[in-house]
This record gives C-alpha cells, structure tokens and sequence, in this order.
C-alpha cells in the first residue's frame, strides 16, 4: 500500500502528484536531494536501511539490462520488503508488479530512451502493471528539452544526473536544444548560474544551469498539468527533436492508454495548432460519439455551416446572419477542422465550444479527409429530407462534394461568393421557404436529448426522456429538465454543453436501459466526496468528468468521477468521486 504519494490532478496521463516526505515534493519533479539509495545488490548483501521520512529510500536492488532472458532475470529477482516508510523499487517492465512501495525506478531507461516505439511500450507495460496511485520514476533520462514528453507520458519522478552530466561534458541544455559551450558568444538564460560572462563561464556553471532549466522546465509543466493543457504545449516542444515527436505520435497510436486517462469536460481552451491535433483523444472522442451515439430528431432539412473562430458559433456575425435566414426551418450543423461536424445542439458540448484553431481556410489534406469522413459518418447515420450546403467554395465545399458522390446524395449549394454575402444569405432564405418551423419546446427536448445521447450512449435520450414528458424552466443554455409530476431530473451546464442530474434523475438514469456508470461503494453514506480506499468497484468505462452513480449498502448519491474507474478500484488515495446529491438507504 502507497502512503507516500497522492495523485492530485491529472492530465491525461500526466499528473499532478505529492511525494510526502517530512518536505512534500510536488510531482513532476526532481527527487535528488531527497532520495537515498540503499545500494545495489550486486555489489554487496546488503542489511535492510532503516529509513525516514525526510527521504524516498531506494530499496536494495540488483538492476538488469534491457533484453536479458526471463530464466535469468526470475532467478535474481528481488524479494521486496514490507517497510513502513518512504519507499522505491527498482524494477523493469517486465518485473513491475505493486510491491507495496510509493515509487517504482525503471532500471533500464538507457536501453528505450531515443526509441519511440520502444519507450511507449515500456512505460505503458509498466504503468499498466503498477498501482496508479504510485509514482514513476525515470533516473538519468530527464533534460529540459524532453522532461515534457517524459512527463505526458506518465512520469512522475526524475533526477537531474543527465543535465548536470551534460554540463560537465561542455554541453549547455535549453528547452530546444543543446549547444557546445564553447559555442556560446552569450548565455542565453537569466539563471542564478548565468549572471556572469560567457568568458568566466565553467563547466560546473553548466552543470548548475543545466539543473535549473530542468527544474524551471518542470515548473512549467506542471503549470500546463493543472491547466489541463500539457497537450497543447508538448505538440509545439517536440517539434524540437525528431523522436520528441515521434514518440508522442506513438502515444498517439496507442489511443486505449490516452483515452482511459483522458477527462471528459475541461474548463480550459484546447489550442488545435499542429498536424497532430486530429489525433489527441479529445477530438477523436468528439468525432467517434456524434457519428456513432448521436442522432439528429428534427424533421427539417439540413443546412451545412462552415465554423466560425467565435465560440459558441451561435454567438458569432456569421452565424447570427445565417439563424436569421435559416428562421428555424432548418437543423444546423457546422463543419469545423479539426473537431468534424458540430450539430447545432452540442455547440457547447466540450471541445466544441472550447477549441482554437488557426482559421485561414486552407486545410491540409489530411484535415480534408478527417472532416469527410466524420461527415459521411454523420450523413449515413442521419436522413435528412434535404441537404443544403452553405459553405465557402474551396476546402468545405470540396470536402462536401466528396461526400456527395460518395453516399450517391442530392446536395443543394446556396454560397455565391461568401456565405454571409447579401445573395447568398437571400438564397439560403429562400431555398427554405415553405419548410415549417420547429417550436423552441422542441428545440429544448431536442438539446437535451442529443446530451444525453453524446454523454450516455446511442439511444439514451430516449431511455432517459421518452416515457415521461420533460419540460423545462429557465432559458437555453441553462435548461433544467423536469418531468411530469415537477420533480427536477437534470440540468444543463452551459460551461461543458453536459447534463448533470438531480437524485430523481439519477434514479432514472440507474433504471433505465441507458449504459449506467457505477461506482460502488463500502457502507457509508459519503458527504462532499469518496475517497479511493472506499471504492469497492467501479465500472471500467468512468472516465474523469463523468457523471457516475454512488451506490452501497447505505446510500445513492449522483456525482462527478475526478479519477478512472481502473484507478479508482487500483488506488488507496486520493478523491475518486466529487458527491452532488446523496440519499441515506
Ligand atoms: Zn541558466
């Protein structure tokens, strides 16, 4: 059992955590001054140390090189102890397994460090094997330009013996690069180490200002964790060396491990400025739930938009002009790189609402084909008596056509020019004319339901909302939703574009054949929120941001999971669930 490190916040795979030694250490971060190491097996039979907690104590070990033979490793392999104070194991992937230790120090970094294919299966076969709620350790891999992608991956801990190393060898290391000292004609740094001439510069100097660029680095990182946006940084910071980046595309690729670990809803803006932003977790998301859970319940026809950089789009010029037009005669759905298409109702549904990106119009063809596919998705899970298309001439409308001939469809075009163009507005008005309107009542249910289904699962807006009739006080984007006998099921909040229940809708939710999230707990009835150790199960499918069912001998609440279900069932700290409503049984 971990004592010593609690995971606070997460990013993805990254967290925020806190080595609590006598002086806690926040995590990422560096471990040096503070660990001691028990010493190597190898060299001696060593007595058990006694410990402290000032300091993470490395139990004795006896490490091995990368690639050596199962029957070998097994017949070396270390017997750990059971102690009672901050502690580390040396282990491999192969051999990490949860000895009861706060940290676990991958012995054979050197072996995968500079492979990307190589480094992601290692740290993933050992995250997988290791309790979630104790920390990573990478020792002599950490320098400031790599520690992010280090830390992204799911390292907790490092050490700056690779920096200060570097540094004695006449090496000067930044967050893009590294030079030869010699090279330098000024210290490009405002460190302690570096106010004083390039001239009187030392080595030993550059082993200190090698230290704390790791240390600011990490600073940052951890800044950019409990931003929520580590993402958005580490797209840019890997352009600065070629397996930087290909190994968070391998990351990339192993999208089990990302997703499990990735929240449902952020607060924060996700910035969309590289090729690689189609590929991280929360676009796909996006993508694969309007295509594959959502479902279109207007009987109007369809007006195809192009996004605008204001968001909601609902809110912006072009989209004001085009509601006018369209008079609610038509469902809208606008095209967007890098997020696919956005239906009017999960305009404020994360990232949509959340998203930036560059808008010049010109799309690379890898987001022209993104864009297509989510719409032929769409467009073969939905009918739609008519199609209009009110997009721009080159990549939207290219990308339409595409579309068109592909599914054998019939698409009306409306653009002359530009969308917003005073011909073009007065041909969308007109193509529409004679098409009924539908009711703001239906709009709401409709909202409402499309939130259901892009939360929940294919087909839960009508387990959820059909056999009662719902109807709503307070105006869009604040929907409350109440059934017919004025008991209040759920409410919308606009920040995400979600729904969040009430106990009576969560009782509706847990009886319905909507997928149910459930968190099952020990006999207590929880009050603000459930720690991990009180999780006796908890479904494999709760993300973090996910509306979860609390259940157990002695309450039903509804809340918001804050960790995994794996990491809930697998961690002994931490909060698993924050509580919003609960009832005693
Ligand atoms: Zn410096």
């Amino acid at each position: 059992m971990t004592d010593y490190f609690e995971v606070h916040a997460r990013d993805g795979a990254a967290r925020i955590g806190e080595l609590r030694l006598s002086d806690s250490v926040t995590t990422p971060g560096l471990v040096d001054d503070v660990m001691e190491d028990a010493g190597s097996l190898w060299a001696a039979e060593r007595e058990l140390p006694d410990g402290s907690e000032d300091v993470l104590t490395v139990l004795p070990h006896r490490s091995l090189p990368a690639g050596t033979a199962d029957e070998v490793r097994d017949s070396f392999a270390v017997e750990y102890p059971d102690v009672d104070y901050p502690s580390a194991a040396v282990v491999t992937p192969d051999t990490a397994e949860d000895y009861g230790a706060d940290a676990y120090i991958l012995s054979d970094a050197q072996g995968y460090l500079g492979h990307a294919r190589a480094f992601r299966d290692a740290i993933i076969e050992a995250k997988e094997a290791l309790p979630a709620d104790s920390g990573l350790m990478l020792s002599g891999a950490a320098t400031p330009r790599n520690v992010s992608i280090l830390a992204y991956a799911g390292v907790d801990l490092f050490d700056a013996k690779l920096a200060r190393a570097r540094g004695l060898e006449g090496f000067y290391l930044t967050t893009d690069g590294e030079y030869f000292l010699e090279d330098l004609d000024e210290l490009p740094c405002a460190c302690a180490a570096c106010q004083q001439s390039v001239e009187e510069f030392t080595r030993a100097d550059c082993a200190e200002h090698n230290a704390n660029a790791l240390a600011a680095e990490l600073a940052r990182v951890r800044r950019r964790i409990r931003d929520g946006r580590l993402r958005d940084y580490v797209e840019g910071q890997a352009r600065h060396d070629q397996w930087l980046t290909a190994t968070f595309r391998r990351f990339d690729q192993q999208y089990s491990y990302m997703e499990e670990r990735t929240p449902v809803i952020r607060d924060s803006e996700l910035t969309a400025a590289s090729e690689e932003s189609i590929d991280r977790v929360e676009i796909q998301r996006f993508a694969d739930r309007v295509t594959s859970r959502y479902k279109n319940r207007f009987d109007n026809p369809l007006v195809l938009l192009p996004c605008s950089a204001k968001k909601p789009y609902s809110e912006s010029q072009s989209h004001r002009q085009f509601q006018e037009a369209v008079q609610f005669r038509a469902h809208m759905v606008s095209m967007t790189s890098p997020i696919g298409v956005v239906p009017q109702e999960l305009e404020l549904t994360y990232p949509a609402q959340h998203y930036d990106s560059v808008v010049t119009g010109d799309w690379s063809e890898d987001e022209m084909r993104f864009v297509a596919e989510v719409l032929r998705r769409y467009l073969k899970r939905n009918d739609y008596s008519r199609i209009i298309a009110h997009v721009p001439p080159g990549a939207y409308t290219e990308i339409v056509e595409r579309v068109e001939e592909d599914l054998g469809l019939d698409v009306e075009y409306t653009v002359e020019g530009h969308p917003t163009a005073t011909e073009s507005i007065s041909n969308l008005m007109s193509t529409l004319s004679g098409e009924p309107k539908f009711t703001r009542e239906q709009r709401e249910n409709n909202v409402v339901k499309a939130l259901a289904d892009y939360q929940f699962g294919d087909g839960a807006g009508e387990e959820l909302f059909s056999n009662v009739e719902i109807s709503m006080t307070s105006r869009y984007p604040k929907l409350q939703v109440w059934n017919d006998e004025g008991e209040q099921l759920a409410t919308m909040v606009p920040q995400y574009g979600m729904l969040a229940f009430t106990l009576e809708g969560a009782k509706v939710w847990y009886d319905s054949d909507a997928p149910t999230k459930v968190v099952e707990i020990d006999g207590f009835v929880p009050h603000g929120s459930v720690l991990a150790p009180g999780v006796v199960d908890a479904d494999e499918e709760i993300r973090p941001g996910d509306e979860v069912v609390v259940e157990g001998p002695k309450a039903f609440a509804i809340g918001r999971a804050e960790m995994s279900g794996p990491e809930m069932v697998s961690s002994m700290r931490g909060i698993g669930v924050e509580i919003r409503h609960v009832e005693e049984k």
